[in-house]
């Protein structure tokens, strides 16, 4: 009930997480993450409200609203002259199945003029494997909108192989499920099933990014078996878009100035 007067009465704000090619260092795009502060009971979750929104049909409005502001914030780096980053943005399935999902996408990427490649979109399995052809018939049109897809949550979800080849997705993402147990003894179960989706993306020629990366550990196991990228409190947390944008100017490729 609160949920809905959050947008209206501005509790709803979007944090960023930045994400690292595991190579370099270099910042190679950013994550946008819900955050509702009530006003009397303070922050609430997401992985509270999110499915309250999407069983009382609110979900759409706030995931619209989640695109739009990820499309602002991209949109004002571009216009303060810096040279944005990709920013991900997590669409829950009643979204991503919503009627008017593509004509919302198309509307916010005209509304803000936004090329090729501002703005990625996180899908987990379970919102790919219901309902798969006309998801993969989805994916296409957002593909040509040129947007690029990942995979979340990638490992925990049931995902057909062979429909994995027909879906136009570009990264995987493995879950921090897999990636907390790596480089501990008595955890090889986990370092399988990363190693297993590190290989079969670059098989599948997917960029793949761990999420959840927390230690040196962690991070060495997945350097050692060609991650690409890796998100993680041990890089930055989720911070505020004005923390966020001081980070991309930070980080700004150098010009060739020759
Ligand atoms: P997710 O998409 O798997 O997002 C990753 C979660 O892990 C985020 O939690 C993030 O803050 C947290 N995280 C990042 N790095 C680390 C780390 O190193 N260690 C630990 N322990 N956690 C880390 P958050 O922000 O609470 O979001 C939870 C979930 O809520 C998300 O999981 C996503 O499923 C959902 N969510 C968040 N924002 C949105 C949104 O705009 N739309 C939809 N549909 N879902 C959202
Ligand atoms: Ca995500
Ligand atoms: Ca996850």
């Amino acid at each position: 009930v609160d949920l809905r007067q959050a947008i209206d009465v501005g509790e709803l704000e979007l944090h960023l997480q930045p994400q690292f090619t595991l190579a370099h260092g270099q910042p190679v795009g950013m994550e946008a993450l819900l955050r509702w502060t009530h006003r009397t009971r303070g922050p609430v979750s997401p992985a509270r409200f999110i499915p309250i929104a999407e069983s009382s049909g609110m979900i759409a409005e706030i995931g619209n609203w989640v695109l739009r502001e990820a499309a602002r914030i991209w949109s004002r780096w571009r216009s303060e002259g810096l040279v944005p980053l990709p920013i991900a943005v997590n669409l829950s399935a009643v979204q991503f199945q919503a009627p008017d999902f593509l004509h919302e996408v198309g509307r916010v990427l005209s509304e803000f003029d936004l090329p090729a490649g501002a703005l990625e979109m996180e899908l987990t399995e379970g919102t790919l494997m219901a309902n798969t052809d006309a998801a993969v018939e989805t994916l296409h049109q957002l593909v040509g909108k040129g947007i690029q897809i990942a995979i979340d949550d990638f490992g925990t979800g049931y995902s057909s192989l062979s429909y994995l080849r027909r879906f136009p997705v570009s990264k995987l993402k493995i879950d921090r499920s897999f990636v907390l147990d790596l480089g501990k003894h008595g955890n090889e179960g986990a370092e399988a099933i990363a190693s297993a989706v590190i290989a079969m993306a670059k098989s599948l020629k997917l960029r793949v990014i761990a999420e959840g990366v927390e230690t040196a550990e962690q991070r060495d196991f997945l350097k050692d078996h060609g991650c690409d990228e890796v998100q993680g409190y041990l890089y930055a947390r989720p911070m505020s878009v004005e923390a966020a944008t001081a980070l991309l100017a930070a980080t700004q490729p150098q010009g060739d100035m020759a």
